[in-house]
């Protein structure tokens, strides 16, 4: 007898075929003919088999008549076509084997409509959820794309360390990675010999401070410059104390970096590589995505279809201060030149200035990195920012400083020694290139593509300030 998957029983083409299904029981209704429907779902897709179990089945009033959701059970029968509506197929069991009861007193997750905040409670149980079951699908999907995208386009896969010792955006709140005790750590004798030596780090594991890092790019950097084209996607971490929908403390980013790319191409590549993503989801995806246009946002589907017909706009930051000044909106943050956007100005930008995504260039050097290129304005630097309605940004890029002298002058300005960066600072003493990269958050784009509301919802375990339970 053939194991089939859900989503394959559900297809016409399995009709006629004696096979074995093994899943969930989501619902289990009572016929007066005596036998009962019940629907089974294994995660293969959002919809469930109906499953006809017939009264004759020997532990129909023992077992069968006892099941709830949350059960799981072995099925064996034979793919019928389906009279109802709404379903190709159904199973007439032969044979009911239920592994595991689920005490519906007991079981938290059985009520339609339990709230997401209830459900973060249970995150271990929230994927047999319909909305967890999509969102793992989607996930999944757009992991796919990402390889498939960089891997068609010649760009090498490279794993970047998970612990580091720099911090690569010199402002960036980092985690520490240590093996010290922290009731008894050990003390400099004379006070601490070093910046942020407070305790003595040389007794440490890597007798050095080391941190989880809250960026591949530097290292990424190091590749490009000798391989040309690679591009890094892992956990990144970030202890910054923000309590938002978007930000969490760990989360994956796809960060490409490629030698002999400029801005322009870096944009290019950009505008791309998020279409290819949004392609792909509505292809491989449409019962998941139909879904979350039905429960989540009645937009999402019409929103990716309309982003893959249009250009994304792309405006210097200069004029995108132009276009909020003229606004005549009142905003909580005043906008100035020479200011971080905030996420009001940047959703004023994309949804009601534009209404498409927008990318923002050459922002002013005193509120983005040192590695970013100085422009010959002397005031700006080569920083790219890609931002769509409602999530706001989900790119973070820029052409990297390619000249030593110039790096060099901007990280004393950033207070930033260069000693402690001199591996860095050697890609631009021998052979360096114009090169350029850019950092996508794989939730904030999940959050674009879903329409949910709350990052902590779009990742299987998410790590917030004072939350890592699970
Ligand atoms: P933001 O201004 O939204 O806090 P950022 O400018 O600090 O983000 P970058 O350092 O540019 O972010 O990181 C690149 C990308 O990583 C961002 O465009 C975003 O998609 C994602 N990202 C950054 N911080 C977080 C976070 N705390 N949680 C989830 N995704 C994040
Ligand atoms: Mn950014």
């Amino acid at each position: 007898m053939k194991k089939l998957s859900v989503a394959q029983a559900r297809l016409p083409e399995s009709v006629d075929q004696e096979i074995l299904l093994q899943g969930w029981i989501r619902t289990r209704r009572d016929s007066k003919g005596g036998f009962s429907f019940l629907e089974l779902n294994d995660g293969s897709s959002l919809g469930n088999i109906q499953i006809v179990a017939p009264g004759t089945l020997p532990n129909y009033e023992s077992d069968i008549k006892r099941l709830t959701a949350g059960c799981s059970v072995s099925v064996e029968g034979l793919v019928k076509a389906s009279p109802g509506k709404g379903q190709a197929t159904e199973v007439e069991a032969r044979s009911v084997t239920v592994h595991g009861w689920a005490d519906p007193d007991a079981f938290p997750i059985q009520k339609k409509g339990a709230s997401f905040e209830f459900l973060r409670t249970v995150a271990h149980l929230r994927p047999r959820t319909n909305t967890f079951g999509a969102m793992a699908r989607v996930r999944n999907c757009v992991c796919r794309s990402i390889h498939d995208f960089f891997q068609e386009e010649g760009f090498l896969y490279v794993h970047t360390p998970i612990i580091t010792a720099s911090d690569c955006e010199g402002a960036g709140a980092m985690f520490k990675v240590t093996t010290l005790n922290l009731r008894n750590p050990p003390l400099p004798e004379e006070g601490p010999d070093k910046p942020g030596w407070d305790v003595d780090f040389s007794k440490d594991f890597f007798q050095r401070p080391a941190y989880l890092t809250v960026s591949g790019q530097l290292e990424g950097e190091t590749y490009a410059c000798g391989l040309g084209k690679c591009y890094t996607f892992g956990p990144t971490f970030r202890a910054e104390n923000s309590n938002t929908a978007r930000h969490l403390a760990e989360f994956w980013m796809v960060e490409p970096e490629a030698a002999f790319f400029e801005l322009i191409d870096n944009m290019d590549l950009a505008e791309r590589f998020l279409k290819r993503i949004f392609r792909d989801v509505l292809a491989r995806c449409p019962e998941d995505m139909e879904f979350f246009r039905e429960r989540i946002d009645k937009t999402v589907i019409d929103t990716l279809e309309h982003v893959l017909e249009s250009n994304f706009i792309r405006l210097p930051y200069t004029d995108a201060v132009e276009i909020l000044k003229a606004s005549g909106r009142q905003f909580e943050f005043p906008v100035e030149w020479g200011h971080d956007l905030q996420a009001e100005h940047e959703r004023y930008l994309t949804e009601e200035h534009f209404k498409s995504p927008v990318i923002l260039f050459d922002y002013p050097r005193a509120i983005k990195p040192f590695y970013m290129r100085l422009n010959d304005d002397g005031c700006t630097v080569r920083a790219m920012d890609v931002l769509v309605p409602k999530v706001g940004e989900i790119i973070g890029g820029s052409q990297r400083e390619e000249r030593l002298d110039v790096l060099e002058m901007r990280m004393k300005e950033q207070n930033l020694s260069p000693e402690s960066y001199w591996w860095y600072l050697d890609l631009r003493r021998f052979g360096t290139v114009p090169h350029s990269g850019f950092g996508l958050g794989v939730e904030r784009v999940l959050l674009f593509i879903t329409g949910m509301a709350n990052i902590r919802d779009v990742i299987p375990y998410p790590r917030t300030p004072g939350s890592a339970e699970f």
